[in-house]
């Protein structure tokens, strides 16, 4: 009996075998994500493949090969826009090989990589087509940080959480978390872009992903930032969960189970989004928590934190009513050389923090929220020899001033600064409700 079994064990191997490697596998998806510096092209897989990628000249192209594949996704619909790649051809060169070739409107240099399953992606093949030339290693031209005239401004670096193959959290309708926060950022630059004191810089500024150290990097060295502020909107196992919190990097573990299972599920983002292994994070958790006590980077992330906070419950709920600053081991924040937060604008998973989180006009105001409680936290902080310094000696340490956006009106201004609007009118010599956009008042401390 055992005999027998045995043998038809065998024959079952034997049967599937040559079925096993002819396996074609169906290529129905593929992605396209602009970076600044490169166009990432993402295949999903059922498994592992053979692969090779050539480059020819005069004209440029790149050929990509693929063996016992069937490309069923139509390439055409890939969006070409501010890539150098002109079009694309599929061709059956032998019988079990796919060949797609690029032409280019430039020399481009390829890489590619095969990434393992990770959720929510099964295998993928990476194929990127990194710029000669880069147009913008950043994403926008930096702005200088010392002002040929004038105090220093403050240099606020404002990173979307996850982007490109990182999805980031999904709402319960489909809203991805990368989108969102990205909107949100966006908001936020725009609204300190008009602040005289400070310079607002993007770590990205569109759909596509940048590894967790290169973002730390990207703030503190090319930008040389002062703060450093991680957007997200992250899904927690429970549906009901709600509200807005901060978090700073933890000395101690997590504050909380929520603080300890959103900050795996944001260190995991490398490998969703799939790195090359120089880009990997080797930030030693324990030589930077030295060096963060050393400058009280970790007290004033608490400080900024706190005043986000406080900004943020007027306009949201705050997660379970906490008006404390949560720690967390979040690889994002371990830069010594800024004050770092991250935060979390609400729970994407629940429906209706969801349906706010879509909403154009609440995320103009979580945006203003947070920059609101940047302003206060640069203000009552003042850094040597900075614009808010100089306010604050110029008013004879008493007033700074507060220059009106659009859709506020006195009472919110009052409310935002914690004094009465008839001290802000009295300072002000205001009589009426009377204010108009881009006016500058004087705002009293208390
Ligand atoms: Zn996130």
């Amino acid at each position: 009996m055992i005999n027998r079994i045995i043998t038809i064990l065998c024959s079952s191997v034997l049967l599937l075998l040559p079925l096993w490697a002819n396996a074609v596998q169906q290529v129905d998806s593929v992605r396209l994500h602009r970076a600044p510096d490169h166009t990432r092209i993402v295949f999903d897989l059922n498994e592992n493949v053979e692969h090779k990628v050539f480059v020819l000249t005069n004209p440029d192209r790149v050929v990509l090969d693929l063996t016992d594949v069937e490309l069923s996704y139509d390439l055409q619909k890939l969006a070409l826009k501010d890539t150098p790649i002109k079009g694309l051809r599929v061709g059956h060169h032998e019988a079990n090989r796919v060949r797609v070739v690029f032409d280019l409107s430039e020399s481009i240099k390829p890489r590619t990589n095969v990434l393992k399953p990770v959720e929510p992606h099964g295998w993928r093949l990476v194929l990127d087509l990194f710029d000669q030339e880069p147009k913008a290693i950043k994403p926008q031209p930096s702005t200088p940080t010392l002002s040929t005239k004038g105090p220093r401004r403050m240099v606020v670096a404002i990173d979307a959480g996850h982007g490109g193959e990182d999805p980031g959290a999904l709402g319960p309708t489909g809203l991805r978390e990368k989108d969102v926060v990205l909107q949100i950022a966006k908001r936020l630059h725009d609204l300190l872009k008009k602040e005289p004191g400070i310079t607002p810089v993007l770590v990205r500024d569109g759909d596509y992903y940048v590894p967790l150290a290169e973002r730390r990097r990207i703030a503190a060295e090319d930008h040389d930032a002062d703060l450093f502020l991680s957007i997200h909107a992250d899904a927690f196992t429970d549906a009901r969960a709600y509200g807005a919190s901060v978090f700073r990097l933890s000395q101690n573990g997590a504050s909380s189970a929520t603080a300890q299972h959103l900050a795996k599920i944001e260190n995991n983002s490398d490998r969703i989004a799939g790195i090359y292994e120089e880009e990997k994070d080797n930030s030693g958790l324990l030589g930077v928590l030295a060096d963060l006590r050393m400058r009280g980077v970790l007290t004033h992330s608490a400080v900024l934190g706190k005043h986000l906070l406080s900004e943020l419950g007027h306009i949201t709920p705050l997660h379970g009513g906490r008006r404390t600053v949560e720690e967390a081991n979040f690889a994002v924040l371990r830069e010594p050389k800024m004050v770092s937060v991250l935060v979390e604008t609400g729970f994407i998973s629940n429906r209706e923090e969801e349906r706010k989180l879509r909403s154009a006009a609440h995320q103009d105001k979580l945006a203003r929220a947070l920059r609101n409680g940047i302003y206060q936290y640069f203000k009552d902080n003042p850094t040597p020899d900075t614009w808010f310094d100089a306010q604050r000696r110029e008013n004879g340490g008493t007033r700074i001033t507060h220059k009106i956006q659009s859709g506020e009106t006195l009472s919110y201004i009052a409310q935002q600064y914690s004094i009465s609007e008839a001290r802000l009118r009295e300072v002000n010599q205001l009589s009426g409700d009377m204010i108009r956009v881009g006016q500058t008042l004087q705002i009293p401390d208390l």
